[in-house]
């Protein structure tokens, strides 16, 4: 089997069929540096597809590293709204700060300096190097994975351990084109080679692929939920307002308002008669039990925000699902 042609058989595949997506359009040097950033910021624990609107309102507010930088946080943190995760916001934008002041307003080209920059870490900065500077890096994302996955049959632990892993990436080589390289592998793990059916009829890899030779797709992976953890969420309403905190206790959702929160026994859990809701979040199931009252209580780092006002705050949709799940309550 040549295995010389793989970057050719793959970018072809490319050039027929990648998306158009926004961060993709053609602009300057500095401009396609500045939308790598902000799109690998978004798509950091997110679906292309849920970042594409949102990409384009905040390009289109924030549309270079100096708006960026010198924009209220809060502000920020309004157009990163309904994303999740908003410590990307806060670390996107002092990224783009530092960038300005110790950077010359440049993506750094090299891996540490990338790593050193607030919120990027071992990903992000080689999916950097490899689309904004063209470096020949294959950054390890899910889709990459699961296609060595598959063309080397991998499925035990050991077999897909990170680093047998990222031996086996040596299967793809290099390729001049290294943005676009880069791109072609993730784009074919998310569009052809899917989690369930795989499009194997549309790829260019057939040839290469023992789980295609074999018929045997099925993937072998870690639970990515394993913790199941038991939370109860206290909510007070008082005249149509609701109790709400900054979260200080919590290392998750950490300084963003939450309902007041405890961390429960399974026990207590299952013995309490009131409204349950699961919510998964980073790599932990949550079950939280809802307690409702309509006491006015006073509590430190606590105030009351309108009902009619939860739209317009910025609230993670963390607090956003509890709150939707009020009108079921009885
Ligand atoms: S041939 Fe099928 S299973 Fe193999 S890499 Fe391609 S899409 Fe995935």
């Amino acid at each position: 089997m040549n295995k010389q042609n793989i970057p050719k058989k793959i970018l072809h595949w490319y050039d027929n069929n990648k998306r158009s997506l926004p961060w993709r359009r053609k602009s300057t040097k500095k401009q396609h540096e500045y939308f790598t950033l902000v799109s690998e910021f978004m798509l950091q624990q997110t679906q292309v597809k849920t970042v594409i609107p949102f990409f384009i309102r905040f390009v289109k507010k924030f549309p270079s590293l100096k708006s960026l930088a010198s924009a209220d946080e809060n502000k920020v943190l309004k157009y990163w709204e309904g994303l999740g995760y908003y410590s990307r916001a806060k670390n996107l934008k002092k990224t783009a700060t530092k960038l300005l002041s110790e950077h010359q307003g440049s993506l750094p080209k090299d891996l540490e300096k990338l790593k050193a920059l607030p919120g990027i870490g071992e990903y992000t900065s080689r999916s950097i190097l490899a689309i904004a500077h063209n470096q020949p890096c294959i950054p390890m994302d899910g889709n990459v994975e699961r296609i060595l996955k598959r063309v080397f049959l991998l499925k035990n632990k050991d077999q897909t351990s990170k680093e047998n892993l990222i031996e086996k990436k040596t299967f793809f080589s290099n390729s001049k084109r290294s943005s676009d390289y880069a791109q072609a592998i993730m784009e074919i793990g998310a569009l052809i080679c899917r989690p369930s059916l795989p499009i194997c009829t549309s790829c260019p890899l057939t040839a290469y692929c023992k789980a295609y030779k074999k018929k045997d797709f099925a993937i072998f992976t870690k639970n990515k939920f394993n913790k199941t953890k038991y939370f109860e969420a206290q909510v007070h309403k008082h005249k149509n307002k609701y109790l709400l905190i900054k979260n200080k206790k919590f290392n998750f959702l950490k300084n963003l308002i939450i309902f007041p929160m405890n961390e429960i026994k399974k026990e207590k859990f299952q013995l309490s008669i009131d409204k349950k809701i699961n919510i998964k979040l980073s790599n932990m199931n949550m079950k939280i039990t809802i307690n409702k009252n309509n006491n006015r209580k006073i509590i430190k780092n606590g105030f009351f925000l309108d009902r009619s006002n939860f739209s317009k705050f910025i609230l993670p949709s963390f607090t956003k699902k509890i709150f939707n799940s009020l009108h079921n309550l009885k």
